[in-house]
């Protein structure tokens, strides 16, 4: 199963574009699902402070015999720890919960704009990064103000932006941004939380072409447009499903649909509001 592509990040460091998110995931069940997640072949598991879950994530990958520096782990550090000497706390709190000594990418959660904290925050993640705590450092949900802001007033750029996009809401303002100053997209609920996006007759009508399920041809679009996707599930044979993207490929022109379906609209919060 070794055939999920890596991306290599600005500071070279690699993740694998294809793994697992477990936002929702009730705390008592993740690290049986984490568990099955591995077995399925992932090597890659987003996490965060606020999902309550970091330590169903850590027991999993240590009960799994596969060696820790196989396993890219990423996790996010939550808007009310914001500020340089609560970053550092938080951050070793997190490595407690993990019972990890590092984490593979560290992110800010969301800017919180109405606080005005992330520009510290951000330099505790560089102090965390420098001694190795981390090995990439990155933000979530930052907007295009916000990158600009970071790269005026402190000395390293973050190396992804987690932010949420699927077809009904595909961010080119921010894409092209990222493009131009090479940080990577991450694409947070890509199955558009389960919703009616899977109802779509235009992406319902590429799956059933490549013999596909929905979920299958829309992550596929994801990994096509060069970002990186960690769609989540409880289920185990979905689980399953999700990791098999790599026997097929979208047309050109129907990547140009899925193009077309863009509506702008969010599932999630509105970053410029969110605190
Ligand atoms: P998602 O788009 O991955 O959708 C998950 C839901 O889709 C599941 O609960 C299930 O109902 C359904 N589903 C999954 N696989 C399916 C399949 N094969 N067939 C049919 N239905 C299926 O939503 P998400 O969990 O919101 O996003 C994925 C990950 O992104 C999260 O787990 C988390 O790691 C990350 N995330 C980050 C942020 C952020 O602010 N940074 C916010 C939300 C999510």
């Amino acid at each position: 199963m070794g055939d999920v592509p890596t991306i290599t990040l600005d500071d070279g460091v690699e993740i694998p574009q294809l793994g697992f998110g477990v936002f929702q995931v009730p705390p008592e069940d993740t690290q049986g699902v984490v568990e099955v997640a591995l077995e399925a072949g992932y090597r890659h598991i987003d996490t965060a402070a606020a999902y309550r879950n970091e330590r169903g994530v850590g027991a999993a990958i240590a009960s799994s015999g596969i060696p820790r520096e196989e396993v890219f782990v990423t996790t996010k550090l939550w808007n009310d720890k914001q500020g340089f000497d609560s970053t550092v706390r938080e951050f070793e709190a997190s490595l407690s919960r993990l019972g990890m000594d590092h984490v593979d990418l560290y992110l800010i959660h969301w800017p919180a704009p109405a606080q005005d904290r992330y520009v510290d925050t951000w330099r505790a993640f560089e102090r965390i990064h420098s001694e190795g705590g981390a090995r990439t450092i990155g933000v979530s949900n930052f907007r295009v103000e916000d990158l600009e802001r970071l790269e005026a007033e402190t000395e390293t750029r973050p190396t992804v932006n987690q932010i949420e996009l699927h077809p009904w809401l595909q961010q080119a303002e921010l894409r092209h941004w990222h493009e131009a100053h090479d940080v990577a997209t991450e694409d947070w609920s890509p199955l558009g939380q389960g919703g009616e996006l899977l109802q779509d007759p235009t992406i319902g009508a590429i799956a059933e072409r490549h013999g596909k399920t929905q979920a299958q041809a829309i992550l596929r679009w994801h990994i096509q447009l060069g970002s990186i996707v960690f769609p989540k599930s409880v289920t185990p044979e979905r689980v399953r499903e999700n990791f098999a993207l790599f026997d097929f490929e979208l047309s050109p022109e129907e990547m140009d649909e899925i193009a077309g379906l863009d509506r702008g609209q969010r599932l999630g919060p509105d970053p410029s509001r969110f605190s």
